[in-house]
């Protein structure tokens, strides 16, 4: 049987009320009836004035941070890795939600879906070069070149883009406002 989130109680089977999150971190969330109202102000709040400002600047942190480790990481196995983007769909998400003062919202979700999509381009492109330069191949390429080696890494290893939509789909899905769902009635 399942505990409320709030008080503790011990919920008799099919008077949860769940707490729908998707965002990876989230712990599964049961409220009783008698904290059903608590828990509604809580998501309520969850979503009033958001500070868009802190949240921008965390993100922006956080999106240099995660990208700082992923190349990092390339540099030290010699290969890209590519399932590290999910920890910056991760992060971002987090750093966004963090600064606009622990808030969700649509905002916020285009925020870190858009730090987190500008963060991976960047990454991959520096991780293409390093890649690349450690071959022997000079860093100076045309665009189109970068685009041929990034289109020839799809080939081989398409997986890479499941890792890639799961991140930008976690950045965007994490800070969405939290929804009560009504208790299954038998
Ligand atoms: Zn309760």
């Amino acid at each position: 049987m399942a505990k409320c989130s709030l008080c503790g109680a011990t919920i008799p089977k099919g008077q949860e009320i769940p707490v729908h999150d998707l965002s990876i971190r989230a712990t599964r969330t049961v409220v009783c009836r008698k904290c059903e109202p608590e828990m509604a102000r809580i998501v309520q709040a969850e979503i009033e004035s958001p500070d868009l400002a802190r949240g921008l600047i965390f993100g922006a942190g956080a999106a240099l941070l995660s990208s700082f480790f992923w190349y990092s990481a390339v540099r030290v196995v010699h290969s890209e890795v590519a399932y590290l983007a999910v920890i910056v769909g991760v992060v971002v998400a987090q750093g966004v939600m963090y600064g606009a003062g622990r808030k969700r919202g649509r905002r916020l979700q285009e925020l870190s879906a858009i730090f987190t999509a500008a963060a991976m381009v960047v990454t991959v492109y520096l991780i293409i070069r390093h890649l690349a330069v450690e071959t022997g191949v000079s860093p100076q390429q045309p665009l189109n070149w970068f685009a041929a080696v990034l289109a020839a890494w799809m080939k081989r290893d398409p997986v890479v883009l499941l890792f890639w939509g799961f991140a930008l789909w976690q950045a965007y899905q994490s800070p969405a406002v939290r929804r009560l769902e009504p208790p299954v009635t038998s």
